[in-house]
């Protein structure tokens, strides 16, 4: 691993932060806490300023709306923008995920015309995986897609599906054959969210947003032009856009320590630094070492990648280790700062609450993605090379695999 910038990229980074300064908002600027709208137009127009600036999606060719550049100038983004408050990885899925899905498989005059505007997210796009009985296990998904004619009719349901009540596209994979094993039978596609026979219904967490949602899919139908990849190559697709997503996770993914650090160095508790106290000493002391190995691994893997690599099974230690991280510290701060932790007022408490929306929200970081022990296996097998766990449906034709939807 090489950290230093070259030539080249130093001054990259020199344009970058100088645009920053001018055209970002700065963290701690006092704005009271905003709606899940207010912050969904917000970061339209970010994404907006940041197109028109010539920096959305560095590493996308310049035709598809990118700046023709390397993952690398992609990371030195990242690292500049993260000192801002500005909503820089709001539409990760859509640009992180779908947009490589439709770079691989889409027809060239349907990158032209979808891709430029996912960039600037004048478009919002989504990913339709899971649903009720397939998360862990996404290939034992059941959305049916039936040919009829040069059309495709879809229906089912998916569940928790990220951003979709703003989305205008999403990428669905179905299942378009029962008679082969349950990897073999999927195919990906694309769809307008507002087409009709897509009914989306927002799900309210507990901490009062709606970030995800139920999609139900009632006869709709889309043409083949819109199948992304080979019918019953469904599963390789998948696999393509979940490894990117690895990737653009990666980046964004907070582990909530450079928000602790800063609480720790302000605040004070019965007239003393709460650095002082020993349990939040040593407590500073392991998220330190967690911090650190969470990015060392995250920066191999980002130069993997630089040099034409594939993002490895090594990520999934960045997420395992990053989002229990994340909810470790807001427990803790949450205690530490007791009642003032749920103060959103600005002049009483500075933190706005962050530390209690991040409990509410984090135990949603540990599933998304993947849940932790889906994150322990892949580590195991691939990383570690231990066996494979059993499979009981391997081999089997899908339709022959028990559900609880069978009856005898
Ligand atoms: C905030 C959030 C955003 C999301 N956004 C999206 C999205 O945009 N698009 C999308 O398609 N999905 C999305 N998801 C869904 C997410 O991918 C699934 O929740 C996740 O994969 C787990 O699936 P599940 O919820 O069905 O749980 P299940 O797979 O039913 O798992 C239940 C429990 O069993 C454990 N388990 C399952 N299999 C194994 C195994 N083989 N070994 C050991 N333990 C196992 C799990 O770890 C878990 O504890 C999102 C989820 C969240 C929380």
């Amino acid at each position: 691993m090489d950290f230093k910038d070259s030539p080249e990229q130093a001054e990259f980074r020199r344009t970058v932060r100088q645009w920053l300064q001018q055209n970002a908002r700065p963290k701690n600027d006092g704005a009271q806490r905003k709606s899940q709208g207010e912050l969904y137009e917000e970061a339209k127009l970010w994404y907006q300023k940041v197109a028109d600036a010539g920096f959305a999606c560095l590493d996308w060719p310049k035709e598809y709306g990118g700046a023709g550049l390397s993952q690398l100038h992609k990371v030195i983004w990242s690292q500049e923008v993260s000192a801002f408050a500005e909503p820089d990885g709001y539409f990760v899925i859509g640009i992180g995920n779908c947009g490589p899905a439709i770079m691989h498989f889409a027809s060239e005059e349907q990158k032209r015309d979808l891709l430029p505007r996912m960039a600037s997210a004048e478009d919002v796009w989504c990913q339709m995986f899971s649903e009720p009985s397939a998360g862990s296990d996404v290939a034992g998904l059941r959305t049916s897609a039936v040919k009829r004619g040069d059309k495709w009719i879809i229906n089912g349901q998916k569940i928790w599906t990220s951003g979709a009540q703003h989305s205008d596209y999403g990428v669905v994979l179905c299942r378009t054959d029962t008679e082969v094993s349950k990897y073999r039978g999927l195919t990906m596609f694309f769809i307008d969210m507002h087409q009709p026979g897509v009914e989306v219904r927002p799900i309210k967490q507990m901490d009062g947003d709606a970030h995800f949602n139920e999609v139900f899919f009632n006869d709709a139908e889309i043409p083949d032009h819109q199948r992304l990849g080979e019918v019953g190559g469904g599963w390789g697709a998948a696999l393509l856009v979940l490894m990117n997503e690895r990737l653009a996770i990666s980046g964004v993914q907070p582990d909530g320590f450079p928000e602790f650090l800063q609480l720790v160095k302000t605040l004070r508790l019965d007239g003393e630094p709460i650095s002082s106290d020993p349990l939040v000493k040593a407590f500073l002391a392991e998220c330190y070492y967690r911090h650190a190995g969470v990015k060392a691994a995250s920066n191999r893997m980002l130069t993997a990648v630089a040099k034409g690599g594939m993002p490895g099974a090594e990520a999934a230690l960045g997420k395992l280790v990053g989002a229990a991280m994340n909810q470790d510290i807001a427990n803790f701060a949450l205690q530490l700062m007791d009642g003032a932790g749920a103060v959103m007022e600005p002049e009483l408490a500075r933190q706005q609450a962050h530390f209690q929306k991040t409990v509410l929200f984090s135990p949603g970081i540990r599933l998304a993605g993947g849940t932790d022990e889906v994150m322990r296996n892949i580590i195991a097998e691939q990383v570690l090379g231990m066996p494979q766990e059993p499979r009981a449906d391997k081999g089997m034709a899908f339709k022959d695999i028990p559900s609880g939807n069978q009856h005898p």
